[in-house]
């Protein structure tokens, strides 16, 4: 599906409902189309709240989004514009933010956890292989496909994300407080040159945490504590919560929460260790 850049006034073409999520930088609404009658969801930003700095991460965000075809990354359809906002035009999803259905559920069974998180690696690997990086995998951000217990994955919110080369590095200290990589809290405090993709994993081993736990890994009152304890990268598997976590999900969230980039699991990797790989054969908890 190839992103069309629309001439037209959206308002002609879809009739915009109710609001779906919001998040820093936009609202997002369904919207269905005059003709066809197809809900999609319109993620709609404004301009002018934006300013021309933060327009230009909206035009990346689109490009990255239009490039991408991976069953379990959000596909944007069309685009459109106004003097006032952005408007684009995504693949409708209903099973709301996995953020939400860890709240309901607190944690997930493994098995469960290991199929969503298999998923996430594979977009990511995607991501990876054409040179982008997302910058803020947190749980608001992935999406379920429907309100089923065996729904889909769909990662969205490309708002952060840009391209990288194998070798340059990236210097913007950007990302979610509780999700944020070592090396982009060293980034900004001079330490280190800069960060790469890396940081997408470091993200997934927190999110991996929180699916088999419901509580976040590095937590503190303030942020500079917080910060504090993830470039430190001590992290614990408090009793009686992980008592009967296996051995191996532990051994995943150890080579993914590691503070060394260079020696965390990159995506591909990951796909390979047993606690994903060895899912299949565990037959899926019913309702
Ligand atoms: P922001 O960049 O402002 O954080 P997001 O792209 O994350 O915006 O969208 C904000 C929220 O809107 C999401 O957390 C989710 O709840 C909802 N949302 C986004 N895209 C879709 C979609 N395609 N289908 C359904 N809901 C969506
Ligand atoms: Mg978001």
């Amino acid at each position: 599906m190839q992103t069309i850049r629309r001439t037209e006034s959206v308002n002609d073409v879809y009739t915009i409902g109710e609001e779906l999520g919001r998040g820093s930088f936009s609202i997002v609404y369904r919207a269905t189309h005059k003709t066809t009658g197809k809900d999609w969801a319109v993620k709609i930003v404004d301009k002018d709240k934006l300013g021309p700095k933060k327009m230009e991460m909206v035009d990346t965000e689109i490009e990255i989004l239009s490039k991408l075809t991976n069953s379990h990354i959000i596909r944007l359809s069309e685009v459109y514009d106004d003097e006032k906002n952005c408007y684009m035009i995504m693949e409708l999803v209903t099973g709301g933010e996995l953020f939400d259905k860890i709240v309901e559920l607190q944690s997930y069974s493994e098995k469960d956890a290991s199929k969503l998180i298999e998923q996430l690696i594979e977009a990511v690997e995607d991501l990876h292989k054409n040179k982008i990086v997302h910058r803020d995998l947190k749980p608001e951000n992935l999406l379920l496909s429907s309100n089923d217990a065996d729904a889909d994955i769909k990662l969205a919110d490309f708002g952060l994300s840009t391209f990288v080369e194998e070798h340059t590095k990236l210097k913007k200290a950007v990302g979610t407080p509780g999700y944020i990589a070592p090396e982009i809290l060293q980034t900004l405090d001079e330490i280190l040159d800069g960060y790469g993709k890396e940081v997408d994993m470091w993200s997934v081993g927190v999110i991996l945490y929180i699916l088999l736990c419901g509580f976040p890994p590095f937590y503190a009152e303030d942020d500079d504590e917080s910060f504090d304890q993830i470039i430190s990268g001590v992290f614990e598997y408090p009793e009686p919560y992980w008592n009967n976590v296996s051995h191996e999900a532990k051994d995943l969230i150890n080579h993914l929460l590691v503070v060394d980039a260079k020696k965390r699991y990159s995506a591909t990797q990951a796909l390979q260790h047993p606690w994903i790989k060895d899912n299949n054969h565990v037959k899926p908890l019913e309702g």
